[in-house]
């Protein structure tokens, strides 16, 4: 596979956003290019539409100029002399006409030097009051304005009686009027009623001249009608009418001397990218008409769409430089992800792959057995170890009915196959956690048997598989061992306790001899010698009770159950009995014992139970105190009995409390009194041998209540006379020894825990049995205390 660059994506994504972002800005400003040089022709045709407009309106302004002054002219024709009254009435439609720029109109006569006086006379009789004609020039001829009207509210001095012969555009335009006998337009010049004005406020005009000839057979020149014109208000006027104030521009017009004269300005507002230029001809001059206009101004031309369409195109470029950017960096920073997260893969796989060796090779390499069932007990795993434990390969198509037959599965007596709801497996697959599960495998893989320790795990769902775990370990030679040791320490109980028996026994007799010898009590060497000899005793009681706890220790753990129903309120009661008879240096206890449900259990080891708890509650009470003892049970819902045994004595700390069943604990208070700190360690072991519990709490009254569940009778209690406390000395004796006894049938009984089915390496060692009293042993009799503390 080809590898990519891997700087490729991170270069590629700002790349594209850049290539993006140009093309969208070129084409944006193409886009208002093209639009403005749209809307640039369309201005120009709207400039050119405005333009021909005003033109037609200067034209058509001009022509309507000169119609009146023709009508006005063509009035005056078939009278000899127009009098004030026809001139005033003739001419006042024009001052209604609304005619742009126009500053007066004025009846102008040509009279003759020697006729001026006559003239003024005639005139005034006609209506022109007060005129003096003012004769200018050194030439025959006059040309005087006998009536004038003003047409603006300019003022003014009278333009009555102004000889107009030495004003030379208006005197060469009334001339070539009344040569070529049609209305004439002057060269422009400022008008004389303009001169008085300030320089700012003078503009060039021009004056119209149509020519009076009378109507009658030969015509007569009369004078001339004579309209003024300001040009600049005439255009100012036309623009502002036909270009809406966004028209600007100048008139320029030709003058005989062909010389160019602006005669007309009119700024406009804005840039003036667009100009139209017409001439045309006005009487014998040639007038050019410019026009200007703002093109983004003018209506129907400008818009702010290419400028608009310009910074659209830009923002939507950027955002698209700005999307194309996201995405193709996304796509980078998620390859990127993708890229961490496989490595992650890769790392994790390759750590679970290691962990998968170590796992394996810890299977491999552990001596323990490790197997795995899926949820139907089907066999997943299997360690070289659990192979050689089984001395066969486990068959992954079997199912759990099939374990006890095909691995040849036991109970730890090797002889009760294993019930399938016993084996961990199994538990486990229901749920539960087995620890040191034991059993034996016996098969021809394993024709010797393997007794194995199993302990059994649901397996955890978060795991991913459902089923169940069990790791097993072979016991077999710590069993063998255990029992060794076991044997072995019953010997050196026995070896110890023969020659201790024989110094109580001696010690004892040389007591009795000491009585008998007559000696007087009170003589100093027989009191030191009383004295000496019952150290000894207690000394050697001490040691015997010490070894026989220390046994029953050791067979509370091994020791086969041998279970059946047992009266319990009869044990108690021999208990009491025994106890009662032999209070030692304590005052005689108080008993109450009620009946107690029949049991479920070994006679001998609930014996040891009760012996040791009411031996406790005997022993516990404050010096001088009379111990006080209640015995009591009943069945629990759940099938069990439960047994209390309540004193009356020193009581045990709640700190204590669960510490006093460990092995060798002893609280404070205890220390005034006799123990080894492991009477109710073996309690303990008994009864959750039983499947009971034990435990302790205050007795209400003062002292401590101990109590313990064990299972109730489910077979027939023996029938045997009750042993009521008041019996003689003989029959606590014999319940005494038949307890005894029993002790040691449990050291007798050969088979240690586990091993029921082999044969042990050594025989167990049969001369006296552990467990026996030292009266017994030493073949004196004495009557013995009792096993336990
Ligand atoms: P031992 O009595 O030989 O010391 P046990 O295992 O029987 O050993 O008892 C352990 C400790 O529990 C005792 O040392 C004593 O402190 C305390 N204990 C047991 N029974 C009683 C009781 N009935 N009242 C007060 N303390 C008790």
């Amino acid at each position: 596979m080809r590898r990519r660059d891997p700087g490729a994506p991170r270069t590629a994504g700002p790349l594209a956003a850049v290539v993006v972002l140009v093309a969208g800005l070129v084409i944006s400003a193409a886009v208002s290019v093209v639009l403005r040089e749209a809307q640039r022709d369309r201005a120009g045709n709207v400039m050119d539409q405005r333009h021909q407009m005003a033109l037609a309106a200067v034209r058509t302004e001009i022509d309507r100029y000169r119609g009146l002054l023709d009508t006005l002219a063509a009035g005056f024709s078939t009278r000899a002399e127009p009098s004030w009254e026809d001139y005033d009435v003739a001419s006042a439609p024009l001052a209604d006409a609304g005619l742009l720029g126009a500053a007066g109109v004025a009846y102008v006569v040509p009279v003759r030097t020697g006729d001026v006086a006559a003239a003024q006379r005639r005139w005034r009789e006609r209506g022109a009051s007060g005129l003096v004609l003012r004769p200018q020039g050194t030439g025959d001829e006059h040309y005087f304005s006998i009536y004038a009207r003003q047409l603006t509210e300019v003022t003014g001095p009278s333009m009555t009686g102004v000889d107009l012969v030495t004003v030379a555009q208006p005197a060469m335009a009334m001339e070539d009027a009344r040569r070529l006998h049609r209305t004439t337009v002057s060269d422009t010049y400022v008008l004389l009623r303009d001169r008085t004005l300030p320089a700012g406020g003078q503009q060039q005009s021009l004056v119209l001249a149509a020519p009076v000839w009378t109507r009658e057979n030969e015509s007569e020149f009369r004078g001339w009608v004579v309209l003024g014109l300001r040009s600049g208000d005439f255009l100012t006027g036309v623009l502002a009418t036909v270009g809406q104030g966004h028209l600007g521009g100048s008139l320029i017009v030709t003058n005989s001397d062909g010389s160019r004269v602006t005669v007309a300005d009119r700024a406009v507002p804005g840039e003036k990218d667009l100009t139209r230029s017409s001439g045309f001809e006005v009487g014998d001059h040639r007038w050019t008409l410019v026009t200007q206009a703002d093109s983004g101004r003018l209506p129907g031309a400008g818009s702010a769409t290419p400028r608009l369409a310009l910074v659209a195109g830009a923002v939507f470029s950027v955002l698209l430089a700005w999307l194309v950017y996201a995405l193709a960096t996304s796509r980078a920073r998620a390859r990127d992800q993708v890229e961490v997260a496989t490595a992650e893969l890769r790392e994790a796989e390759a750590d679970s792959r290691r962990q998968a060796g170590l796992l394996g090779a810890i299977m491999t390499s552990i001596s323990d057995g490790v197997s795995v069932v899926d949820e139907n007990g089907r066999f997943l795993v299997q360690n070289p170890a659990a192979r050689r434990l089984l001395g066969m390969e486990v068959d992954a198509h079997r199912g759990p009915r099939d374990w006890q037959e095909q691995y040849g599965v036991f109970r730890p007596d090797g002889k009760t196959p294993m019930p399938l709801e016993e084996m961990p497996l199994m538990m486990a697959l229901h749920g539960e956690s087995p620890d040191g599960v034991e059993m034996l495998v016996r098969n021809p893989g394993r024709p010797d048997g393997v007794l194995l320790s199993v302990d059994g795990r649901p397996l955890d769902a978060s795991a991913g598989l459902r089923g169940a775990v069990a790791v097993f370990r072979d016991i077999t030679d710590l069993r063998r061992y255990e029992h060794d040791l076991s044997i072995f320490a019953g010997v050196v109980a026995h070896d110890l306790k023969a020659p201790l028996a024989v110094i109580r026994g001696h010690a004892d007799l040389v007591l009795e001899d000491l009585d008998m010898s007559g000696i007087a009590a009170g003589a100093p060497e027989a009191d030191e010698i009383r004295d000496g000899l019952r150290r000894i005793t207690a000394t050697v009681d001490r040691m015997d009770l010490l070894i026989e706890t220390l046994l029953a220790y050791t067979t509370s753990r091994h020791a086969p159950l041998r279970l059946e129903s047992v009266d319990l309120t009869r044990t108690a009661r021999e208990i009491a009995a025994e106890r009662a008879a032999h209070p030692g240096d304590r005052p005689v206890p108080q008993w109450s014992v009620s009946p107690l449900p029949p049991v479920e259990a070994d006679p001998a080891m609930i014996r040891h139970v009760l012996d040791n708890l009411i031996g406790n509650a005997v022993k516990y009470v404050r010096p001088g105190g009379t111990p006080r003892v209640v015995v009591s049970g009943e069945r629990t819902v759940s099938g069990l009995v439960r047994i209390e045994v309540a004193d009356a004595g020193i009581g045990i700390p709640d700190a204590e409390k669960p510490r006093i069943f460990e092995s060798f604990h002893r609280t404070e208070a205890a220390a005034g009194y006799a123990g080894t700190g492991l009477g109710l360690a073996i309690c303990r072991r008994i009864v959750e041998r039983h499947g009971g519990e034990i435990g302790v709490e205050d007795n209400p009254g003062g002292g401590a209540r101990f109590h313990f569940t064990l299972p109730a009778a489910v077979t027939e209690l023996k029938e045997e006379p009750v042993v009521d406390t008041d019996q003689d000395d003989e029959a606590v004796r014999a319940a005494l020894d038949r307890a005894l006894a029993e002790r040691a049938a449990i050291m007798q009984a050969g088979m240690l825990p586990g091993l029921g089915g082999f044969e042990p390496d050594t025989d167990p060692r049969d001369e006296a049995p552990v467990g026996t009293s030292l009266s017994e042993q030493a073949g004196l009799k004495r009557p013995g205390a009792a096993a336990g503390s």
